[in-house]
């Protein structure tokens, strides 16, 4: 089973703490199992002398201590078993969120973002009480079970191996409701977090859902995909119970047949009353912790069952980099960059065909092409998000797969198309990358970038919190801010796709101006639609539909 799989891999990073809650379960477990025997001994204290050397009062005294250490141990080993379950949760949800960003793009494209939300804040949410609540007591309960057993058979072999046999029965049926229910649990699972992923979407794209007057058919399809969800939960609340009724039967079962073996041996066999008193509370415990038991085993299928598709994430381990990545080349980018003959497509058909072109180091370049020609494929090609089908890319000379592409990517200023602002101030977001910077590098930034009117205006200057996905800003503001983000680190390498295009004339006439000042013999590669404003530039590359017309 994969997420049990996972879980245990995490084990061996506190394996002392659950060498330590293992210890302390046990014995925490064992004491309880004194009971009976203690009523044993009251029973034939009448006939028999006490089977040991000591006074009673001794003996008692003893026992107090024993419950008080095991009362001690028994709390510090809960404390334990919380910690550990939140530990458990937090790695989960790291190892996820590392899983997801550091596999290649395509396959993050193919996700639901709100549907991974979902399942990293509800699915793996709810595994902290896996430990303390559900694996803890199961080992509890086993430890608990053999005690019972092997104290029974001290009584008698064959009346413990007839109470066994009924026992045993029960574990087809466990088994058989147990896949049941984590079926049923993972799919109503799926089901909530497609849910959360639709509301998610429509939330982010409000303006359209509106301007199309979607929003009656938006809600129907969410709660089409609650009630969906819902059936899925009635059916696991059926089987649920189903399953309790003949587990029921199967305990009640077992106590008739302790009651029959116990009365049986003690009227024909020469079984004490506190032999007989002491196997059937024995088998009492153990009756009650199966059951106990099979219900924490149904508990498990439903908290595990949901993560199937979450472990499945977190295992593939297909990672796009690796920091530093073995064997590869470290680069210090000089800035030139060739396409020999590259084929490239996101699917089956071709979007880049047989695309050749150099731009050599310092050149400032345009391309240009109509929409869907290519011309952002182009650009994620050029810093190794995707890999070419055919044909080489080459940087400074070099195959793109031979180099260290993190470090390619940190050399590289890259203004994708719909350039997003993390949630965070202005200043956070314009100086984004790790590397150091100055006060006088960020000032002129801001300037190149003609950010310069618009930070004095603002409530709290660069301390500005810019809101969720950049909602407080305009569509142009996002950009210029995108753009001293990319240039802040005066990278070898400047790619902008489509930066100029929610840009007003005098605006982008001042940044080709400044920025031409800035980087005048640095890469300059600038993607757009319209070019008319870009007057200073090397050379121009066209596309059309996948095609690189050099010029
Ligand atoms: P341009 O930048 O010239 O507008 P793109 O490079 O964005 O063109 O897209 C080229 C073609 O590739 C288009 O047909 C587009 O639909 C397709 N495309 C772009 N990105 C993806 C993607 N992530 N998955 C599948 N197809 C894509």
């Amino acid at each position: 089973m994969k997420p049990l799989r996972v879980i245990l891999s995490n084990i061996h990073l506190s394996l002392r703490e659950y060498f330590l809650l293992a210890t302390g379960l046990i014995f925490v477990s064992m004491s309880h199992l004194i009971y009976p025997w203690l009523i044993k001994i009251m029973a034939d204290s009448a006939s028999k002398p006490l089977p040991f050397d000591i006074s009673i009062e001794l003996f008692i005294s003893v026992l107090v201590g024993a419950f008080f250490v095991s009362s001690v141990i028994s709390y510090l080993c809960d404390n334990l078993l919380f910690k550990q379950g939140l530990l458990l949760r937090n790695n989960m949800r790291v190892r996820l969120y590392s899983a997801l960003l550091f596999q290649p793009i395509y396959r993050t494209r193919q996700l639901k973002i709100g549907e991974l939300s979902a399942r990293c804040s509800e699915d793996i949410g709810r595994i902290h009480t896996l430990i303390p609540d559900i694996v803890a007591p199961l080992f509890k309960n086993s430890v608990y079970s053999v005690g019972c057993l092997y104290l029974m058979f001290s009584i008698h072999v064959q009346a413990t191996l007839v109470v066994m046999l009924i026992g045993v029965l029960g574990a087809p049926v466990l088994f058989f409701f147990g896949r049941r229910t984590q079926y049923l649990a993972s799919s109503a699972q799926s089901d909530h977090s497609l849910s959360n992923a639709l509301f998610e979407e429509s939330l982010v794209a409000i303006r359209e859902i509106k301007s199309f007057v979607r929003e009656a058919l938006e809600v129907k399809r969410y709660s089409v995909q609650q009630d969906k969800a819902m059936q899925k939960e009635l059916l696991a609340i059926g089987y649920s119970q189903r399953f309790n009724q003949i587990i029921y039967i199967l305990v009640t079962g077992l106590l008739l047949a302790t009651f029959y073996v116990t009365t049986h041996q003690m009227s024909v066999v020469s079984w004490t009353v506190g032999d007989g008193l002491a196997f059937y509370m024995y088998a009492y415990t153990l009756a009650m912790s199966l059951l106990a038991s099979s219900k924490l085993v149904f508990s498990l299928k439903k908290v595990l069952g949901p993560l199937e598709s979450v472990w499945e994430l977190i295992e593939t381990g297909e990672r796009d980099i690796e920091y530093p990545q073995k064997g590869k080349e470290q680069i210090e980018l000089k800035g030139t960059i060739e396409f020999r003959d590259v084929d490239f497509g996101y699917g089956q058909t071709l979007v880049i065909r047989n695309c050749s072109f150099k731009i050599c180091a310092g050149e400032w370049v345009v391309i240009r092409g109509p929409s869907g020609s290519g011309k952002s494929t182009l650009a994620q090609l050029m810093i190794g998000l995707y890999h070419a089908r055919s044909g080489q890319i080459l940087i400074d000379g070099d195959p793109i797969e031979r180099l260290d592409i993190a470090g390619l990517r940190k050399q590289v200023g890259y203004v994708g198309q719909e350039p997003l602002l993390f949630h965070g101030t202005l200043r956070e977001n314009i100086c984004l990358s790790d590397w150091a910077y100055s006060e006088e590098r960020l000032s002129s930034v801001i300037e190149i970038a003609g950010l310069d009117e618009m930070i004095p205006e603002l409530p709290d200057g660069l301390k500005t919190i810019v809101g969720e996905r950049g909602y407080t800003l305009s569509g142009g503001q996002k950009s210029r801010i995108a753009i001293a983000r990319a240039i802040m680190i005066d990278p070898p390498v400047l790619i902008l796709d489509e930066a100029n295009s929610m840009l007003e004339t005098s605006l982008e006439r001042q940044l080709w101006d400044r920025l031409s000042s800035d980087r005048r013999h640095k890469t300059t590669i600038i993607i757009s639609h319209h070019t008319e404003n870009i007057i200073d530039y090397d050379r121009l590359v066209t596309m059309e539909t996948g095609i690189a017309l050099y010029a």
